[in-house]
């Protein structure tokens, strides 16, 4: 498993083999195990990244998450148009 462009978490969990209807909220909750996973599989060249939520009317950018989640409205703007987070793998 390889990635330049970003991947969304649904699409990791196809990758990963899991249930598509859970898959985004399992991706989300494992991220940690997911990231270790992809750093021991690829004897520590590969790492996953994550590009953080966007609001798509202010630009606003959730820097801060301690968790990876889409959340649902934007702190400065209000607006519900979030970009959800995005997963990159690259080489350590
Ligand atoms: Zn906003």
């Amino acid at each position: 498993m390889n990635s330049k462009t970003p991947l969304s978490a649904q699409e990791i969990a196809l990758e990963l083999g899991l249930d598509p209807r859970h898959g985004e909220k399992l991706v989300y909750e494992h991220l940690r195990h997911i990231a270790k996973t992809i750093r021991r599989q690829s004897k520590g060249k590969l790492s996953l990244y994550m590009i953080p939520p966007r609001c798509r009317n202010c630009g606003y950018v959730f820097k801060d998450l301690d968790k990876p989640r889409k959340p649902s409205k934007c702190p400065r703007c209000k607006s519900q148009r979030i970009d959800p987070p995005l997963f990159k793998i690259m080489s350590s």
